[in-house]
């Protein structure tokens, strides 16, 4: 071996060694200095990332087992009056078909899931005006008096604080919003000026505050992110404590500003999900729609890397390719709820089951805290 190969390898094995005691660390202590992460997140190759899967899935099977929460995802409306730079269904996008579901579909849904084994409900869609607070509180309350086994989580964007306080009365228990970035510039990079980087946190408090299960979440890749911004997501998650993180990569749709964009790496959502783990064991990791389609075992590569939650799609067939928020958007096969017993069977093949509970935050405390 000649002196410089010697030299090479050398550096990295130090490299190595540098990057596994950070990723102990990042175990031990469940943070890590600015610096540190933005080290290992450039540092991470196939032999350290492995290193940093296996602490994952060690932690999440010492909360979770080997039990992987189930959500029924039911997509309402792709009616929406935002316009962020990066989503299929922005008000620009006039090639999009829009479609609303009536609360008779939506309750449908529900019944059909429930017999699939689902005891959550996921109502996500645009900011479509049509669902008033007071359709969304018949729906929400609705859904509770139907299955009162079940847990109903919402995920449609903005609202005051009176508006979540009413939602969470009609029974709602959680609430998804992606923060989507935790550096303001960035944030305003992705959205219009209308759109408000404030705004957006302060909701996320504010739901905190209400007593929901919170769900917060960044997509991975997305245009102009630096790993400094990353390491940013990872502070203010830190700082927040939600109950959930989604997490996926960047896709670009072609009729959206980023059509031409570069999609997320995959890699690194796998990455950034192990790091979550192990700086929040407790944490609900869901393996995303967007890692579905990034990759045909996205889902499976998810778990394997910390996570414990799956979302399949249980919207009605007919409006499913509508809900088109990236290209290539898959919502068959293992990811419909229909297929359960196929989904099922991939997370029995990775030594998983798929959970018959609620699948609650073990840090929550329930509704009247
Ligand atoms: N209107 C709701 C739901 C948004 S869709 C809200 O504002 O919360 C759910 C998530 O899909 C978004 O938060 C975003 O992170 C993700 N998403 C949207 N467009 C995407 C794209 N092109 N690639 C990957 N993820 C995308």
């Amino acid at each position: 071996m000649s002196e410089k190969k010697r030299e090479e390898e050398r550096r990295r094995n130090q490299e190595h060694g540098k990057v596994t005691e950070l990723i102990d660390r990042l175990q031990e202590r469940k943070m890590l200095e600015r610096e540190e992460f933005i080290y290992l997140i450039d540092s991470l190759d196939e032999a350290s990332a492995s290193y940093l899967y296996a602490k994952a899935r060690e932690t999440s099977k010492s909360v979770f087992g080997n039990e992987i929460y189930t959500r029924g995802l039911i997509e309402i409306t792709n009616f929406c009056r935002n316009d962020c730079y990066y989503c299929g269904i922005r008000r620009s996008n006039r090639n999009a078909v829009r479609y609303r579901l009536t609360k008779e579909d939506i309750l449908l849904c529900a019944g059909e899931g429930y017999e699939l084994g689902f005891r959550t409900f996921v109502l996500q869609g645009g900011e479509d005006p049509y669902f008033t607070d007071e359709r969304i509180c018949d729906i929400v309350s609705s859904l509770r008096e139907n299955w009162p086994d079940c847990a109903v989580t919402l995920s449609v964007g903005e609202k005051e604080r009176a508006s979540y306080e009413a939602y969470f009365r009609a029974g709602a228990d959680r609430y998804l919003l992606r923060h989507e970035t935790a550096d303001c510039g960035h944030y305003e990079s992705l959205h219009p000026s209308g759109m408000s980087f404030q705004r957006r946190i302060q909701c996320l408090y504010d739901l905190k505050d209400i007593g929901y299960q919170v769900g917060a979440g960044f997509m991975v890749g997305s245009p102009g992110q630096t790993t400094e911004y990353l390491a940013e997501d990872l502070f203010f998650l830190h700082a927040l404590q939600p109950h959930m993180v989604g997490i996926g990569p960047f896709l670009p749709h072609h009729d959206t500003p980023f059509g031409g964009e570069a999609a997320g790496s995959t890699d690194r959502t796998l990455h950034l999900l192990a790091i979550l783990r192990l700086m929040m064991p407790e944490l609900l990791l869901p393996a995303t729609t967007a890692l579905g389609t990034a990759s045909s075992d996205g889902r499976e590569r998810g778990i394997l890397a910390g996570a414990n939650v799956v979302m399949p799609n249980l919207s009605p067939a007919e409006v499913r390719r509508k809900y088109m928020l990236y290209d290539g958007k898959v919502s068959d096969g293992a990811e419909s709820a229909q297929a359960r017993a196929e989904l099922e069977k991939r997370v029995r093949a990775i030594g998983y089951r798929l959970s018959d509970s609620r699948g609650d935050s073990p840090l929550w405390k329930g509704r009247d805290r």
